[in-house]
């Protein structure tokens, strides 16, 4: 029993920092202000992309009794997976390793929660994602953070290895990065694979690496992007189509076991298991019926790289520290005033919501989401002009 509360208080003490800002900072009272300028989360700004109504429309219609049936990982959408998998990254995934699961929120879950027990411990890179820790507390597993430089937030091999102990389970490695916008590169993720392959060995238990490629489509200046799965093999590959599709209300991912996964039958039942104690954690129906079509869908990757072209000199021209993200939908600036939570409240009474990078460890920062409209752009830059 005590256990159990101990372990709620770690996840709840884990964001409560999140909803405390959320219910007492700009973004709430401001989002909806006609005129204001919302570039605090990779929220859609717009109307949603005509191929995805369609797409949504036209497999609704039922093409047997058992169209709505329950779905767990369905054959024809492990199927598109196992395609998209094996054309973008080389590697040869097999159908039976890849769980369907509501967005990589739920293959996060259910993979981490598969794999590890008390004692065990679970190392994230930071600056993070929002939910890593909460995810990791949720297994019963301790967080272990690494900490990433400003302003490169290069993937350090050397501290993640420093960081690495008898009790690692698994290592979370997101790239292209939110919040960063760093995409890592072949020599950067080969040093990791070697520490990684090297700790496994020296303590007799594979160390999995779980890549959340969220954005792995989100990449600008045709930069090849490389999967971290390629150079490790005890591999978990975590994707969500909100990203593409900017339709994060429409749930669907997966996590895919590499084929050299070492036990990999046990892992993957292990997921499966998980899915069902996490209260069916699979895509609904209609989302599994389409996914064929999701597949090929994609918001303008051209326009989100446009959109940084033009607030990247214009932040700099008015002074501001600016990331050139290489991919993702976010830029981080450097706030003028170390109080970045102070910093964001102003921009908030100007017409401008970011993200206070307080929120995603990165203080001192802000963070910028290029969903916002091209027209909220125009507004934004007048606000942040204002605020210097
Ligand atoms: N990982 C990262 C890095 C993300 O940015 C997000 C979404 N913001 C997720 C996972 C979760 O994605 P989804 O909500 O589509 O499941």
């Amino acid at each position: 029993m005590a256990i159990r509360e101990r372990r709620m208080d770690r996840m709840v003490g884990s964001v409560a920092h999140i909803f405390e800002w959320i219910e007492t900072g700009g973004w709430q009272r401001h989002r909806l202000d006609p005129g204001i300028a919302d570039f605090t989360f990779g929220n859609p700004q717009e109307l949603p992309l005509p191929g995805l109504v369609d797409a949504l429309r036209h497999n609704a219609v039922p093409g047997d009794k058992d169209w709505f049936a329950y779905k767990f990982s369905e054959a024809d959408s492990r199927r598109v997976v196992v395609d998209s998998l094996r054309r973008r990254t080389r590697i040869a995934f097999e159908p039976e390793d890849v769980a369907m699961t509501a967005g990589a929120f739920g293959a996060l879950g259910v993979t981490i929660r598969a794999l590890c027990d008390e004692g065990d411990e679970v190392i994230f890179l930071s600056p993070p994602w929002f939910f890593y820790e909460l995810m990791i507390h949720s297994s019963g597993a301790t967080p272990v953070r690494v900490r990433l430089a400003a302003p490169d937030f290069a993937l350090d091999a050397d501290a993640v290895a420093a960081a690495i102990t008898p009790r690692t389970r698994a290592v979370i490695v997101n790239s292209p990065n939110n919040p960063t916008g760093t995409i890592y590169r072949a020599p950067e993720l080969a040093a990791l694979g070697r520490v990684l392959t090297a700790a496994s060995q020296r303590h007799g238990r594979p160390i999995v690496l779980l890549s959340d490629e969220s954005y792995n489509r989100i990449v600008f200046d045709g930069i090849d992007f490389r999967s971290p799965a390629l150079d490790y093999d005890a591999s978990v590959t975590i994707y969500t189509y909100g990203k593409t599709l900017l339709a994060p209300g429409q749930r669907i991912g997966y996590a895919a076991l590499s084929p050299t996964f070492p036990d990999r039958e046990a892992t993957r039942f292990a997921i499966m298991v998980q899915q069902l104690a996490a209260g069916w954690g699979f895509p609904n129906a209609l989302l599994q019926h389409a996914i064929g079509d999701l597949e090929a869908l994609s918001i303008d990757i051209g326009a989100l790289q446009a959109r940084r072209d033009r607030m990247v000199p214009a932040l700099q021209a008015l002074g501001y520290e600016v990331t050139r993200p290489e991919g993702t939908f976010y830029l981080m600036v450097r706030s003028p005033d170390p109080d970045d939570l102070a910093f964001c409240e102003r921009l908030a009474g100007l017409g401008a919501l970011v993200l206070p990078g307080t929120i995603v460890e990165c203080p001192g920062w802000f963070r910028i989401s290029l969903t916002a409209s091209d027209a909220m752009v125009d507004r934004g830059l007048e606000a942040f002009a204002a605020a210097v």
